[in-house]
């Protein structure tokens, strides 16, 4: 098993820095081959743009958007580690995925509709939020970014949503709280995605 880790949070004392390495650490011991896509780190410059429009229908993808295809084309499981942003992704993240989940690459149509291409892939997602879980529960927002990210995006391209754990009100919790959220990291790295 391949893993592409794709993270996106701008600072490197950040909680979801700290899930980052706790997944790291849990794929390294092991001994599972993983990249790394830190998409603050990376030159893409996510917005797409009329070049790329251009670039995919002549069917050769401009060479940043090419280099992320080829990560994830070599992965088996895409671990998505992010905070929750306007009740969606953030803006980089997104724009990674307007680039490089390009039509004939992550999705094309057909006869029957749309049909994803990037299929026995599998994901597993990593979001935090302000939000207490009792907001969530209330305002449906668990399940409307579920309808939009897994299904809409991951879903829509043919790849198998494994685990989608959301770690509430980060900024408010205790330290310990927090340092039980990054344990259960571990654990559902281990119990859930070793095995994927
Ligand atoms: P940080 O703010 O980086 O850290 C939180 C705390 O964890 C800090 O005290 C930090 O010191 C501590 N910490 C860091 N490392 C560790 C460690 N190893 N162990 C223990 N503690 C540690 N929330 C919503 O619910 N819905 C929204 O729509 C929403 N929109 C937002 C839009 C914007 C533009 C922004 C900036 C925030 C928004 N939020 C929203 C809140 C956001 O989701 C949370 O602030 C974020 O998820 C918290 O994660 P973080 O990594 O940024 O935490």
């Amino acid at each position: 098993m391949k893993a592409l880790l794709v993270y996106a949070h701008p600072n490197l004392k950040s909680f979801n820095h700290a899930v980052l390495e706790a997944v790291k650490e849990e794929f390294a011991a092991a001994g599972v081959a993983f990249d790394v896509r830190d998409l603050y780190a990376l030159s893409m410059d996510p917005v797409l743009k009329a070049e790329d429009f251009l670039a995919i229908r002549e069917g050769k993808p401009l060479a940043d958007v090419a280099e992320e295809q080829r990560f994830v084309k070599e992965a088996d499981l895409l671990v998505v580690i992010h905070p929750v942003w306007w009740f969606s992704l953030p803006a980089i993240l997104k724009g990674w995925i307007d680039r490089v989940f390009s039509a004939g690459f992550a999705y094309a149509y057909g006869k029957n509709g749309p049909e994803g291409l990037l299929k026995g892939k599998k994901v597993a997602i990593f979001s935090t939020t302000g939000g207490s879980e009792k907001d969530y529960d209330t305002y449906g927002f668990k399940g409307a970014i579920r309808t939009a990210v897994d299904n809409g995006i991951f879903g829509f391209c043919g790849m198998e949503v494994i685990l989608h754990h959301f770690m509430h009100a980060v900024p408010a919790v205790s330290q310990e709280e927090r340092e039980a959220m990054l344990v259960q990291v571990r654990h559902l790295v281990r119990e859930q995605l070793l095995s994927a």
